[in-house]
């Protein structure tokens, strides 16, 4: 069975074709700026050298059109006949409160994305035009939605729930939803099948990337995440702002005379450890550079980051009244041995120990804890794409 699977932006569309026999990427690809002049496909066979198409795309439909073209090409393709391409996955951002899993696409489901675009602007609306353009070019294949915020729906109302008036739950949904769920639902259960943990393991995901969260999971089931309403939530970000007090942005909006749209744009894109470290950037490698260099702000956004990310942790240890594992994961967290190490310091007093040698890797599935520590502690890669790959095979198989 070969599954295809779809992350549609607004003007973008990456794609993968894996074949479930091996979960292995057989080809793979991007269309970048769909709707704007200069359109271009990259593709590439697994295997082989990456190749370029340039040719108009107007719409999602004339991409996803050009992606069949490619992937049964004569010479750089690895179909014969769409007939080989069983399902199409897609990555949705935004499922509200109706998606608690995966579903097969139907007219309800697009219903309902679109009901989400309010939730999720960027993507909502991107990700239908991905499925409606599927349906158009393949129509006869099964689409399943994927969610971004199905993982959270598992939260208990005291968790997803927040302190403000509940009429404002009731009337527009303001709740936690949490989002990067497919990676941490993927990253979970990695870690209970890899680490041979038992069924009902507790299991803490860090993805920490130039987005990140931390999930806390029994079982696979989300009971925590740090992310909320919007992905603004929770950690220092690479320019995301995380946890702060609300009131600021009443309190910037007055001192520099700048609307509430402007300081939530700010927070989301101009803070961060980018903003911590008086701008240098919001690529990790360059703060750790520029610390190096002994630079103080360099040095501080650092802290912050692994210091917010070990009280995440330590709260949702009592969240789950206690941890059976730890996982890192996504750019950060599958590379940077020193911030997995430095963060699992603030864990030395639970019995967390990391083997230095087994931590000197990247992107490499393994447990990096000492034998003797009392909670294991691991590298995931994360796989977004082999997640929603899976869970269309769960629908259609
Ligand atoms: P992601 O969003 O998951 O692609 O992660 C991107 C982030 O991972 C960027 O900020 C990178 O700087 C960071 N990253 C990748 N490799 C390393 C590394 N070896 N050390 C520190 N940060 C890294």
């Amino acid at each position: 069975m070969k599954i295809l699977v779809l992350n549609c932006g607004s003007s973008s569309l990456k794609y993968q074709l894996i074949d479930m026999t091996d979960e292995s990427v057989i080809a793979k690809g991007l269309c970048e700026r769909i709707g704007i002049n200069g359109s271009l496909l990259t593709h590439q066979k697994i295997g082989s050298d990456k190749i370029e198409i340039k040719s108009p795309m107007p719409t999602h439909s004339e991409a996803v059109k050009l992606v069949f073209d490619a992937l049964m090409n004569n010479e750089y393709g690895v179909i014969k006949s769409m007939d080989e391409v069983t399902a199409i996955g897609h990555r949705v951002l935004h499922g509200g409160t109706k998606f608690t899993e995966s579903i097969i696409v139907d007219d309800d489901v697009k219903t309902a994305i679109r009901e989400c675009f309010d939730l999720g602007p960027l993507h909502n609306p991107a990700n239908l035009m991905g499925i409606e353009a599927c349906e158009k070019v393949a129509a006869n294949k099964k689409n399943v939605a994927v969610f971004d915020t199905s993982f959270g729906m598992s939260m208990e109302e005291k968790a997803y729930l927040y302190a403000i008036p509940y009429e404002y739950y009731e009337k527009y949904g303001i709740r936690r939803y949490g989002f990067h769920g497919t990676s941490h639902m993927f990253v979970s259960r990695e870690t209970i099948n890899f680490g041979k943990l038992k069924d009902n393991a507790k299991v803490i995901v860090c993805h920490l990337g130039n987005g990140g969260s931390v999930s806390c999971s029994i079982g696979g089931k989300c009971v925590d995440t740090s992310m909320g309403l919007t992905p603004l939530e929770g950690l220092i970000m690479g320019t995301r702002s995380g946890d702060i007090d609300p009131a600021i942005v009443q309190y910037i909006c007055n001192k520099e005379n700048k609307t509430v749209n402007e300081v939530l744009d700010i927070l989301n894109k101009k803070s961060g450890v980018l903003g911590m470290s008086g701008g240098i950037s919001n690529d990790f490698r360059d703060i750790e550079e520029a610390e190096k260099q002994g630079n103080h702000l360099a040095h501080i956004a650092l802290e912050a980051f692994k210091y917010r990310v070990a009280k995440y942790i330590g709260a949702y240890i009592v969240a789950m009244n206690g941890v059976d594992a730890i996982s890192f994961t996504a750019g950060v967290g599958e590379n940077d041995k020193r911030s997995r190490k430095e963060i699992c310091e603030y864990l030395k007093f639970l019995g967390v120990e990391i083997d230095d040698n087994e931590n000197s890797v990247r992107s490499e599935k393994k447990l990096i804890s000492t034998k003797d520590s009392k909670i294991k502690i691991f590298i995931i890669p994360t796989n977004e794409e082999l997640a929603i790959a899976r869970e269309t095979k769960r629908l259609v198989g």
